[in-house]
């Protein structure tokens, strides 16, 4: 016998199993939408050039490989800070953020669930919304936490369930949080507008419960990163302080790099140094310190006056590309004779389109026309391409007859 004997046979991961079969497959018109990172119009990985051109600025720096401090690059996390609540915000000019570098998004939001439940004063129970991103409930369980739902996706319109989201904020007991998709809501694809973001900024004060924001495509949804920090930015004029996990793989397409942040706003600067001490911490005894090379290039990206501009660019042209293709998906549909109403895809923002597709038209349009996504319906619009538009809506309007 073993000393792992025990072990059980784990499920594969959802989404890595759809590239699996993806990958077998021998039809050359195949296509994955599983892909949960930005592809180039010819299906390819993107690496940004104004992040090229910041590591070979890098490189020429000849640094040594010291550890990080264990909160991160402060060149890196002052950029970063600056990028979320914006250039001149108070938060950053009153020293009232505690800001911690940390491993993409996944990293962030798994510190930032530590810190809740070691010092959240409230209930143990994080609310999510439904549905949400895959991760965010082992994320959250994994660190001691419970998980509930309230309301967020209406599948009869493939859009947001305002009535519904805040009757269910409503209901949610004081004193507990709240996460919140900043923007380019993953799976769905759907955010609330500027004037539904206001009602829950307000409900959610009044039900005092504590934003927890996942920002993990600042600038991918509209193209604009200011934009999409809006509603961010919002809540803190509101008078909330908030926990805000960022990522740099979408925006910066640094995926492997591991860039990202975890922050929490206080009421002094006083009460940020406490919170940081306590951060630094948590994560001590998980990783120590955390990787520089990503950081140092995500650092220049966002400070050197060059590079600023030219990466605002890069990540419109990124946004654009996705929300072109939504369009020519809706025109392709109605050129194929469809008559349902697809005003949805155009409607929904980021990377993920909730198509409504049902699991038995998701398992033919597999197994009949080779088009890879998950059972619930979502595509991933980076996996369009002008190339292989047409076959998708070809292949959508045949699940009609
Ligand atoms: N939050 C959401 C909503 C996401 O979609 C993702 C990436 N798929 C992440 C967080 C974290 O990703 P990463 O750890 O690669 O930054």
């Amino acid at each position: 016998s073993s000393w792992w004997s025990n072990v059980d046979l784990g499920p594969p991961d959802p989404i890595l199993g759809i590239t699996e079969a993806f990958k077998k497959d021998a039809n050359p018109k195949k296509i994955n939408l599983g892909v949960g990172a930005y592809r180039d119009d010819n299906g390819k990985p993107n690496v940004l050039p104004s992040v090229k051109k910041a590591e070979e600025k890098l490189l020429a720096k000849n640094q040594d490989k010291e550890y990080a401090p264990i909160h991160g690059l402060p060149e890196f996390t002052l950029s970063a800070a600056k990028l979320a609540f914006g250039e001149d915000s108070d938060v950053i000019k009153n020293g009232l953020n505690a800001s911690a570098q940390a491993i993409s998004g996944t990293g962030a939001l798994r510190i930032g669930a530590a810190f809740l439940n070691s010092f959240f004063p409230g209930s143990k129970d994080v609310w999510l919304p439904t549905p949400s991103w895959g991760n965010h409930t082992p994320i959250l369980k994994h660190s001691g936490l419970g998980v509930k739902q309230y309301r967020y996706y209406d599948a009869q319109t493939c859009g947001f369930d305002f009535k519904g989201c805040v009757e269910d904020i409503l209901k949610i007991p004081e004193n507990s949080v709240i996460v919140l998709h900043a923007c380019a809501h993953n799976p769905t694809g759907v955010d609330p507008k500027e004037e539904e973001w206001k009602e829950l900024s307000q409900v959610i004060k009044d039900r005092k419960l504590f934003p927890y924001f996942d920002m993990a495509y600042q600038g991918f949804a509209s193209g604009d990163t200011d934009k999409d920090a809006w509603a961010l930015r919002y809540f803190l004029q509101q008078g909330h302080n908030v926990m805000v996990a960022q990522s740099f793989a979408k925006n910066m397409g640094l995926y492997g790099e591991r860039v990202g942040m975890v922050t929490v706003t206080c009421k002094s600067k006083e009460e940020a140094e406490r919170v940081l001490s306590q951060i630094k911490i948590l994560i001590r005894p998980m990783y120590s310190n955390p990787p520089i090379h990503g950081a140092r290039v995500a650092g220049i990206v966002l400070s050197d006056p060059e590079l600023r501009p030219q990466w605002e660019k890069e990540v419109k042209g990124m946004a654009d590309r996705i929300i072109s293709m939504r369009q020519q998906l809706v025109d392709n549909l109605k050129e194929e004779g469809s008559s349902h109403n697809w005003s949805h895809i155009t409607d929904q923002i980021g990377m993920f389109c909730f198509t409504g597709l049902k699991p038995d038209q998701v398992e033919r349009l597999t197994k009949e026309f080779s088009i890879y996504l998950t059972k619930d319906g979502r595509i991933s619009i980076a996996g369009v391409s002008t190339g292989n538009v047409g076959y998708l809506a070809h292949a959508i309007h045949e699940l009609d007859k």
